[in-house]
């Protein structure tokens, strides 16, 4: 029987878990954005138990300003895209009540290992659940400088990566991004709607991205750039919030750049810790796999941002997720 399930007022869905669990899933999705979540649809189509667990719903459409390229919706932000996709799961589970699909929402995988054909994913709630195939939707997650005052600056205290979520709450503040590529000037353009006081800085001698953003951050009267600049350091206040960043330009000393607010956005790395010693992993951390999303571990698929596909987009990943969903409910079949 399907378990007691209570989708509340915010899009969680929260369960009765201790009483309903199966022993063994059918598939342990880990990650819910575009790839999690379609694989989860695909998935329940084809009566497979899931337990899907991620950190957040929505993934990097949490970040997304626009999106205007998922095909059918001329238009879109990425929240509302992601509302429009965990919605569609909801419905999927509402609609067919014998559809067996479990979420756990705000809770990290930390390992996975693999033993006679079953997996044990481990969660950082101390729990374990067991499953016959893995479908691996982690995504990226932002790069970090790793310099002093970082983590505390992160912690709320004036440092942030998603300007869709937190550029309102710079309103007329002095503000620095870090970063020379697509997502900072994309940052400095959200943030120009707020203040007027941007700096950019690259440790480059040029912007490197699409032409139309580097034209328009080029040609705005409220945001000046940095070029060839390193950040050694992030500079707090007695209350430990953001004051400036120490830097030096050139081959000149440090010295301090006064700011009240700053965004890192110098890249992503593919969220696959959890999973390092379980499939072949490339240069850059990405989840090796073929074009049916399989990795070099048998029952393992990966989809999305965190496999070695080239393109990183929500469309890709999105169909990644249903290729790797079919795929595991196809190996499940072979073994049995
Ligand atoms: C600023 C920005 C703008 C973008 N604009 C566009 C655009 O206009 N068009 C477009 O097509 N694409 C755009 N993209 C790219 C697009 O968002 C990604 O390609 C897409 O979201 C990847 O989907 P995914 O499901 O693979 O991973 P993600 O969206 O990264 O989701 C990863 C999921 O895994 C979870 N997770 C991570 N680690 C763990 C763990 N250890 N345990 C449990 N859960 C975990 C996360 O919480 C999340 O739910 C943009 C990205 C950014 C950052």
């Amino acid at each position: 029987m399907s378990p007691k399930k209570d989708w509340n007022r915010t899009g969680s869905c929260t369960l009765d878990i201790e009483r309903t669990y199966p022993e063994v899933f059918d598939m342990i999705i880990v990650g819910a954005g575009p790839a999690g979540m379609t694989a989860a649809i695909y998935g329940a189509r084809r009566k497979m138990k899931i337990l899907l667990v991620c950190g957040n719903v929505g993934g990097q459409m949490n970040y997304c300003n626009d999106i205007e390229n998922w095909t059918g919706v001329a238009q879109s932000t990425g929240p509302a895209l992601r509302d429009q996709f965990f919605s569609h799961v909801k419905h999927v589970d509402k609609d067919n009540a014998h559809f067996d699909l479990w979420v756990r929402e705000k809770e990290k995988v930390t390992d996975i290992t693999k033993k006679e054909d079953i997996f044990t994913v481990n969660t950082e709630a101390g729990k374990s659940f067991l499953a016959k195939t893995i479908v691996c939707t982690a995504g990226k997650k932002p790069r970090v400088l790793g310099i002093p005052g970082e983590d505390i600056a992160m912690n709320g205290n004036g440092l942030s990566f998603a300007a869709t979520s937190d550029a309102p709450l710079y309103k007329d503040k002095k503000m620095v991004i870090i970063g020379g590529g697509n997502s900072a000037m994309d940052v400095a353009l959200q943030l120009e709607n707020f203040t007027d006081d941007i700096t950019i800085t690259t440790n480059l001698d040029h912007l490197i991205g699409e032409s139309c953003l580097m034209e328009k951050v080029k040609k705005s009267p409220h945001i000046d750039i940095k070029y060839e600049v390193q950040t050694k350091e992030i500079l707090l206040d007695k209350k430990d919030k953001v004051r400036g960043v120490t830097i030096t330009e050139g081959d000149s000393d440090e010295f301090d750049l006064e700011c009240e607010g700053i965004f890192e956005e110098i890249g992503q790395i593919p969220a696959t810790q959890f999973c390092k010693d379980l499939v072949k992993l490339n240069e850059r951390k990405e989840i090796m796999t073929d074009r049916l999303c399989k990795s070099s571990c048998p029952g393992f698929f990966a989809a999305g941002d965190c496999n070695d596909g080239y393109h990183k987009q929500v469309i890709v990943a999105a169909g990644e997720g249903a290729v790797a969903a079919l795929q595991a409910h196809e190996y499940i079949l072979k073994q049995e």
